[in-house]
């Protein structure tokens, strides 16, 4: 079976199509079939997922799967959020952390709660009435500095409270089993049966 990524990003193609390798399952990147980056308008994470995922079926005919994520910051409200990539400047990791460590600048360490959240969903059509969505949650809290550089975006600043360690001094195997992609990803998988119904 055909599924078209809905993203242009070449590192979740890699990491999905190694995902789903044993499942029968082709994953053609929609750059591939002449389709664009949609605005993502949505007010939830969920949302934006399903924009990407209809806009590239609709395009394609072709069944698509589409994620998102971000940080969430307890003492934030939630924020970044939604606008993770672009909370200071789209796509500035540094500029994005600076800002990020300003807005919680005297918050004690019991009120830096964070999490990361991905979500990712599955259209058999675009007029599918039942999406298959999956979510995960990594856990932790917000550093007051920069601690190790691995990884991507906030990681430098986000600690892992259940293992003790700064997810930017994480290794990729870790990380892959903790994370809330790798979560989402799993949930997804168990999932991956009721494509046909
Ligand atoms: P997107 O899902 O590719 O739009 O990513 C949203 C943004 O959330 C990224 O640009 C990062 O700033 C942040 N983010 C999402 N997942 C991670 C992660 O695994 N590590 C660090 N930052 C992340």
């Amino acid at each position: 079976m055909k599924l078209v990524l809905a993203s242009s990003n070449a590192g979740k193609l890699v990491e999905l199509r190694d995902l789903l390798g044993d499942t029968g399952i082709e994953l053609v990147a929609q750059t591939d079939l002449g389709v664009e980056d949609i605005e993502e308008t949505g007010s939830t994470f969920v949302e934006n997922a399903l924009l990407k995922a209809r806009h590239a079926c609709a395009v394609t005919g072709l069944p698509a799967l589409a994620d998102d994520s971000g940080i969430c910051v307890d003492a934030l409200g939630g924020a970044p959020g939604l606008y993770s990539a672009r909370y200071a400047r789209h796509g500035d990791n540094e500029a994005n952390i600076d800002k990020l460590l300003a807005a919680l600048k005297d918050v004690p360490d019991e009120r830096r709660g964070a999490h990361f959240y991905a979500v990712i969903v599955l259209l058999r059509h675009a007029g599918d009435p039942r999406p298959i969505i999956a979510e995960g949650v990594w856990n932790g809290r917000v550093l007051h500095q920069r601690q190790g550089s691995r990884g991507f975006g906030y990681q430098p600043v986000f600690f892992d409270t259940e293992h003790g360690i700064s997810a930017g001094e994480i290794d990729d195997a870790l990380k892959n089993r903790v994370s809330h992609r790798a979560r989402a990803l799993a949930a997804l998988r168990a999932r991956l049966p009721e494509l046909r119904g």
